[in-house]
């Protein structure tokens, strides 16, 4: 079902993917949190979930004061009276891992405790939608089971609104789960980003031009519960500092909420002047990719990633045809990870406008001024060609120096001593 963006309660944007009708009068004091693929994970399933408890506290910060538990497989959040919970559930949108948010309340797990519970929520609502009650029990020690509990809190729902009955893709969905000692209630849902939680799939070092493709490659690896360092090449001041700027934004925009890394912002316009003194024109940008990876894997190594990562995409421009990325991929080590190989440009569009990078991706920077630019880029190049290009350079010197001048900054949540 395609996602909607609506406001909820205060000005907060949350995405909801299954009603656009908020609860009006709801005041929850708690948010049910549910991930999907952790619970295929067999034996690593304890290290991911106890991974995301930490990532949601991280997100929160110490000073939300709200609490993160894991309940019989379970997560949970207690708000605080004061916390605002849409400002809450939002920033855990963005934790890696969850797939979705329930607003909920809690009761004594009574028929009749659950059923006033919920009437009290949905009491006063003067908009008609469909709802369903989903019920579930972490044990069975209760003396009524699943089916009557939807069938109980269904009616009673039913017996304040006169709400009709739908179990498939409700306006809202109702979630009773009860654990011993309580009942938790969770009304309507909220999607998160999903994937796997960050720190559980490595490190990776993700180059990022300034332009949309790449915060999206990036984030979609950041989504499978990777840890990151950026890296930015610049050609000032043959260009102005937008590119840094927007990048240095990108990056915090792509990177996993609570956590820092570091940004390696590299000079590169004395080695793009040189290349394009001194080698063929129609090679300029292949030469400066693989220099480029070249550096990246150089910091990938100091960082202790295993992986680089690109917004390319398979024949977009004259550098991503199969050729020029088998050219470009052959010197690196690491493998070269490109997530948007397959997609079409109005798809990664799209992606950028979900992520939210893409009013900073589109607006104006100076990519590479027109003189470093080929008038006709190759399509076509071999390996063993630019090899012999490249040997009027030192190439291991250049690098290294590439590197040891690179500017470094820190990303992401101040203070934090979360490093990525
Ligand atoms: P993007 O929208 O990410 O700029 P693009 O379609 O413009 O991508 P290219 O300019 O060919 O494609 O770049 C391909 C990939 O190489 C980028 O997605 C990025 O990962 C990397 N790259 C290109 N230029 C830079 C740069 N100046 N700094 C860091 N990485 C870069
Ligand atoms: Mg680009």
């Amino acid at each position: 079902m395609a996602a909607r963006s609506i406001y909820y309660r205060s000005q907060v944007m949350l995405t909801f993917s299954q009603t656009e009708k908020p609860l009006t009068h709801f005041s929850p004091s708690h948010l049910l949190v549910h991930y999907g693929e952790l619970a295929l994970k067999g034996r690593n399933r304890d290290h991911f979930e106890e991974t995301l408890v930490q990532n949601m506290r991280l997100a929160l910060g110490p000073e939300s004061g709200s609490t993160v538990r894991r309940l019989y497989g379970r997560l949970i959040v207690l708000l605080t009276p004061e916390a605002i919970w849409d400002r809450v559930a939002e920033k855990l949108t963005r934790v890696f891992g969850i797939e979705y948010l329930m607003p909920a309340i809690t009761s004594e797990p009574t028929l009749e405790a659950m059923s006033r519970a919920a009437q009290e929520v949905v009491r006063g609502e003067s908009e008609p939608r469909t709802f369903g009650v989903h019920c579930k029990r972490a044990t069975k020690t209760f003396p009524f089971d699943s089916l009557e509990v939807q069938r109980v809190v269904g009616a009673a729902i039913q017996g304040v609104t006169e709400w009709p009955v739908k179990l498939k893709d409700p306006d809202l969905p109702v979630k009773v789960e009860l654990v011993n000692h309580a009942a938790y209630l969770g009304f309507g849902r909220i999607d998160g980003w999903g994937g796997l939680p960050t720190g559980v799939a490595g490190k990776v070092v993700c180059l990022l031009s300034g332009g949309i493709d790449s915060p999206v490659a990036a984030h979609r690896i950041l989504r499978r519960g990777a840890t990151a360092a950026y890296v930015h090449f610049h050609s000032h001041p043959h260009t102005g500092l937008e590119s840094q700027r927007k990048v240095r934004e990108l990056a915090a925009l792509v990177q996993p909420p609570g956590r820092w890394s570091r940004l390696y912002g590299i000079a590169f316009a004395e080695l793009q002047r040189r290349i394009v003194a001194q080698c063929p024109e129609a090679l300029r940008v292949i030469l400066y990719r693989r220099f480029m990876v070249r550096a990246a894997e150089a910091i990938a190594l100091r960082e202790g990633a295993l992986a680089l990562v690109t917004g390319e995409s398979l024949g977009q421009v004259a550098s991503q045809t199969l050729e020029n990325l088998r050219t470009i991929d052959c010197v690196a080590k690491l493998p070269i990870l490109r997530p948007l190989i397959g997609l079409d440009k109005d798809e990664i569009v799209k992606q950028a406008q979900r992520i939210g990078t893409f009013d900073t991706s589109i607006e104006p920077h100076g990519d590479c001024c027109s003189f470093l630019m080929p008038q006709n880029p190759a399509t076509r190049s071999t390996p063993e060609y630019l090899e012999t290009v490249e040997k009027i350079f030192d190439v291991d010197a250049e690098v290294a120096r590439l590197v040891a001048e690179a500017a470094v900054e820190e990303v992401g949540a101040p203070g934090s001593n979360a490093a990525t």
